[in-house]
């Protein structure tokens, strides 16, 4: 299996035959070739965990709006506090981050499957949640579901589930690494008895074994391009193939951990090498993530769709992205990222 195999550089995840091994490998050094003129939507990517180089090679690889999900930090907060400063950053400093490198950033708040399983705090952290969903450029309830499957968050998903049919907003579904066929079924059941329609709900981190279940209930079927454990990019492109574009979207869920913020690129160009139609690569990489989370009436393409004027001399909270003795990248009248 895929887990023997020892990354080579950049850790996009490829598993196959040696000749597939070799297509992948190219493709992560010449992608930008494939791409020329793409514009991607990776609607979840942690960014707070990134650095600048990160933002930096998103926008030249033509990444030009994302979607960032409230999530775990990987180890658990304490207080209230945290969450509240952590929500706040989503909606603050990092928006503001991403906007010195020309790219459009919405976040999805909630609270996550683990931390749902500390009921003191998440009883605390539910309170708080309206108020932030509220906000200009929250585009969805998110990251929440199932990660060990337990009663308390079974509890906080439909809490939450209640929350964004109140709200009228989008929800980003995580599905757990084990037992996720179980986990999936399960947190499509509980959405439809809850009277969400499915074309409200993001099933997030399919598999082959999931998707066409999602599908055929009429949900959102999101795919994590991720090494070793999730969605290889050879097997995002069979997905596409055998199932068509409808609903599909592709994401590279990059974080804290071993990830790939360029996933969404070089499964583009790996699509367009096995000959997918220019049509659906467009569609899984950018149009029904767009579609199925302005449904929170957010999103304005027209925002990003040309590039957003980049000038980094502006501060947040007087703070700016530069070092000392760094020359600020103003580009405010041409359409161009450079
Ligand atoms: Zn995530």
């Amino acid at each position: 299996m895929c887990q023997e195999h020892k990354p080579v550089g950049n850790p996009s995840h490829f598993e196959g035959t040696e000749q597939e091994k070799t297509t992948a490998h190219a493709v992560d050094g010449t992608f930008a070739q494939y791409t020329q003129g793409m514009k991607f939507f990776d609607p979840h990517v942690h960014m707070t965990s990134r650095t600048t180089d990160d933002y930096q090679a998103l926008a030249d690889a033509g990444v030009v709006a994302l979607i960032e999900p409230a999530f775990w930090l990987g180890q658990p907060r304490t207080g209230l506090a945290s969450f509240k400063d952590y929500f706040a950053s989503l909606v603050g400093w990092e928006r503001f981050r991403s906007s010195q490198f020309g790219i459009k950033h919405y976040c999805t708040i909630g609270l996550n499957s683990r931390e749902a399983n500390h009921e003191a705090l998440a009883e605390q952290v539910m309170e708080i949640l309206p108020l932030f969903l509220q906000k200009e450029g929250v585009v969805g309830v998110g990251e929440i579901g199932f990660d060990d499957q337990t009663a308390a968050e079974e509890k906080y998903y439909r809490a939450q589930l209640e929350l964004a049919k109140e709200m009228n907003l989008p929800v980003q579904v995580h599905t757990p690494h084990r037992d996720k066929k179980k986990g999936t079924e399960r947190s499509m059941a509980i959405a439809l008895e809850h009277g969400i329609k499915p074309n409200m709900v993001i099933i997030d981190h399919n598999n082959e074994e999931t998707v066409k279940s999602v599908l055929d209930q009429g949900f959102y079927a999101a795919f994590t391009i991720y090494p070793f454990t999730k969605m290889g990019n050879e097997r995002m492109v069979e997905i596409v193939k055998q199932y068509g574009p409808e609903r599909i979207m592709v994401n590279s869920a990059a974080d804290w951990g071993i990830s790939d913020p360029l996933a969404i690129p070089k499964t583009a160009a790996l699509m367009k090498i096995k000959e997918v139609p220019d049509e659906h690569i467009r569609l899984v990489t950018y149009q029904n993530a767009l579609d199925a989370f302005a449904q929170s009436g957010q999103i304005q393409e027209s925002d990003f769709i040309n590039g957003l004027e980049i000038d980094q001399t502006q501060k947040f909270n007087g703070n700016t992205v530069l070092r000392g003795g760094q020359a600020p990248r103003v580009n405010k009248d041409s359409l161009i990222i450079r």
